[in-house]
């Protein structure tokens, strides 16, 4: 069985780290990445549970973002805070789902992870865009359950 520290090396890491950054640079949101084994049978609530625990419900505007992932269950969940479900359209995040679900189909999770946080941070942009006291509100390091 694989370990959750085997999912990514650390090079595919830091680029998961550093396109949240790039991400962040154009948006006010804040996205991070959650990874663990399983989802304990409900990935949208563990994803809300994490989502909590991480202190994401925290930021000013209300707009962080959670990729959750549950490896072993194949399993992923973009969940968004409160601000931006209340300014964006139905079906906001499919785009982003798509493109991390084609990558994560074809076995490339790094590339779905980097492509998805580019595309949450464009989505997020027309609604939320980087203002000059923007503060990094969020840590971009990826976090491991
Ligand atoms: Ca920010
Ligand atoms: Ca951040």
């Amino acid at each position: 069985m694989s370990q959750i520290e085997d999912f990514l090396s650390q090079t595919e890491e830091e680029e998961i780290v550093e396109a949240i950054r790039q991400a962040e640079d154009s948006t006010s949101g804040e996205i991070r990445v959650h990874i663990e084994k399983h989802d304990y049978g409900n990935a949208e609530k563990r994803a809300l549970d994490v989502f909590h625990f991480l202190k994401m419900d925290n930021t000013k505007l209300q707009n962080g973002v959670l990729i959750y992932v549950a490896v072993e269950d194949r399993d992923f969940v973009i969940c968004g805070d409160k601000g931006i479900n209340e300014v964006v359209p139905e079906g906001f995040w499919n785009s982003t789902r798509d493109i991390i679900q084609n990558h994560f189909k074809a076995g490339n999770f790094k590339q779905g992870l980097v492509e998805g946080i580019l595309k949450a941070g464009e989505q997020l942009e027309k609604h939320f865009p980087w203002h000059h006291d923007d503060t990094d509100e969020l840590s971009n390091q990826i976090s491991k359950g």
